[in-house]
């Protein structure tokens, strides 16, 4: 058994199971053992949520269309993989963002900082809150901080320290939006904990974020990026001239370099323990097929996790099954940008909920991407779905163009005649980190350590859902893995 190389199978290509395949062969080499690694995926294509489109000199992103380049895993990634090049930062002219609100789009108030107001007289200028909710939240800077300590709400810290005003129609759809969530359920600790630390550090939220933006940035979980080059320095997201799926694609070729044995249109349908067999899993394949292995990498939704692993314990199915995705969908539409007469401003809008118009969001992407659209041409990409909302579903593609189509032409004051449009559907693709998420995350990694030693969870429904933070727990399973 000593000589025989270790086999670690890894269920889920997308960006997380994709890094953790890599980083297991790169961590055998470095450590000089012999090990064979298997990943299963259960589509024809690589990549999960990240697909990149390219037709006529356009680069349509069905899924991510960027990446924070504060958190340094994507880059230090990018850089291994000769990617560095083809980095690409965002235009810095269509920095502003709005939102729709009273029947037309307003600018968000210059020098917010993950919602927080850092700049008094744009915030008492903006025209998307009420002159009480603009007093209420300066009443922040009084108030005592919070005595009991632990998770709490998104909007239910927001509401108390600015006013449910500020909570709903401010921060709400900025920073729920990004998980398509319910701003009054998601888990602040698991979402955006750098608020609670504001305020058990500065009491006000509005000073505190005053206070960090003076600090010198400290590396994020402990990893530093690779200094970037001028050109993109300053810039919040970063993608590649050919789109996300560059990743996917150069990932895919290390694997196969690597000689890892990939698996695609396969799905892993149970895992269980192996008995005498030597190994210690044995992986049920859709095919019939049965992978032995020594450990394996769970990098597929929570809910996928839970019926893999029926059968050893009940609560860490139960747990695992309760983290829920939200289905979202998103229509691209290219266009002719000289039949186009009103002026798009900035990089977009997001419209909260209760705004009348069914999309969530619309990004006009070859402003705020130049490199996505040929000269002359224009891309536009527009979102719908969020919890409690994901009617969508049930809509063909004829439909869902039509629906955006009729609430870009009510904002836009015109009517839109694309030359083409893309649908791309992300059934449960968005999980929601509801308050209380990372307890019950640490109590399942417990429960599966005792029952499941050597199995590994990792990926979007766990420790952040950014691509940033998937790449991050694709690298950290692979160091989690005991190798014999
Ligand atoms: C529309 C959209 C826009 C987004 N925008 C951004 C953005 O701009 N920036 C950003 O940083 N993040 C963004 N995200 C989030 C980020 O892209 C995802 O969270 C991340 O890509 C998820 O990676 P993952 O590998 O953990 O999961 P997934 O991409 O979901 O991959 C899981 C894989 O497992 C496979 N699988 C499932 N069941 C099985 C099975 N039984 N057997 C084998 N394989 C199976 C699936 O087919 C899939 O390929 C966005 C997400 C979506 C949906």
């Amino acid at each position: 058994m000593r000589n025989m190389p270790n086999h670690i199978v890894v269920i889920g290509g997308g960006i997380t199971g994709l890094t953790a395949a890599y980083e297991l062969n790169k961590r055998a080499a470095r450590e000089n053992r012999p090990l064979r690694v298997t990943l299963i995926e259960r589509e024809p294509r690589l990549g999960g949520a990240v697909r990149t489109l390219r037709q006529d000199g356009f680069v349509i992103e069905q899924g991510p269309d960027s990446f924070l380049s504060r958190k340094p895993e994507t880059l230090l990634l990018a850089r291994e993989l000769g990617l560095e090049e083809q980095l690409v930062g965002l235009n810095p002219d269509a920095a502003r963002s709005y939102m729709y609100r009273n029947g037309r789009l307003q600018p968000l108030p210059e020098g917010l900082s993950m919602g927080i107001p850092t700049r008094v007289l744009p915030f008492l200028g903006t025209g998307l809150l009420s002159y009480r909710a603009k007093a209420r939240a300066a009443l922040d800077l009084v108030l005592p901080r919070r005595t009991a300590l632990g998770d709490e709400p998104l909007g239910g810290l927001i509401g108390r320290r600015m006013g449910r005003e500020v909570a709903d129609g401010l921060v709400g759809p900025i920073l729920a939006g990004i998980y398509a969530g319910d701003v009054h359920k998601l888990s602040t600790a698991a979402t955006f904990p750098q608020l609670l630390s504001l305020e058990s550090r500065h009491r006000s939220l509005i000073l505190g974020m005053l206070a960090s933006k003076r600090m010198p940035k400290s590396p994020v979980h402990g990893r530093t990026g690779p200094e970037l080059p001028p050109r993109l320095r300053g810039s919040l997201f970063l993608t590649f001239s050919s789109g996300l799926g560059a990743l996917v694609e150069r990932l895919t070729e290390e694997l196969v370099c690597q000689g890892t044995v990939i698996r695609q249109e396969t799905s892993a349908s149970a895992i269980s323990p192996a008995g005498e067999s030597g190994s210690a899993y044995r992986v049920t394949l859709s095919d019939g097929a049965e992978l032995h292995a020594d450990a394996v990498i769970l990098a597929v939704p929570a809910h996928t996790a839970a019926m893999l692993l029926k059968g050893r314990s009940r609560s860490l199915n139960r747990c695992l099954a309760s983290i829920q995705g939200v289905s979202v969908a998103n229509v691209a539409l290219g266009l002719d940008g000289r039949r186009l007469r009103a002026p798009l401003r900035g990089s977009g809008f997001v419209a909260p909920r209760g705004s009348g118009l069914r999309i969530t969001a619309c990004t006009w992407t070859s402003v705020k991407w130049p490199h996505t659209a040929p000269p002359g041409k224009l891309l536009l990409r527009a979102y719908l779905g969020h919890a409690g909302d994901e009617i969508h579903c049930g809509h063909g593609d004829d439909a869902l163009t039509a629906a955006v189509l009729e609430d870009l032409g009510r904002i836009l004051g015109e009517e839109l005649r694309p030359d083409f449009s893309v649908v791309s559907r992300h059934p449960a693709a968005m999980p929601q980190y509801e308050c209380g998420h990372l307890e019950r995350l640490h109590g399942m990694e417990s429960e599966l350590l005792a029952q499941w030693p050597n199995v590994v969870l990792a990926g979007k429904s766990y420790r952040g859902t950014g691509m940033p933070d998937c790449i991050r727990q694709g690298m950290d399973a692979a160091e989690k893995i005991r190798l014999r």
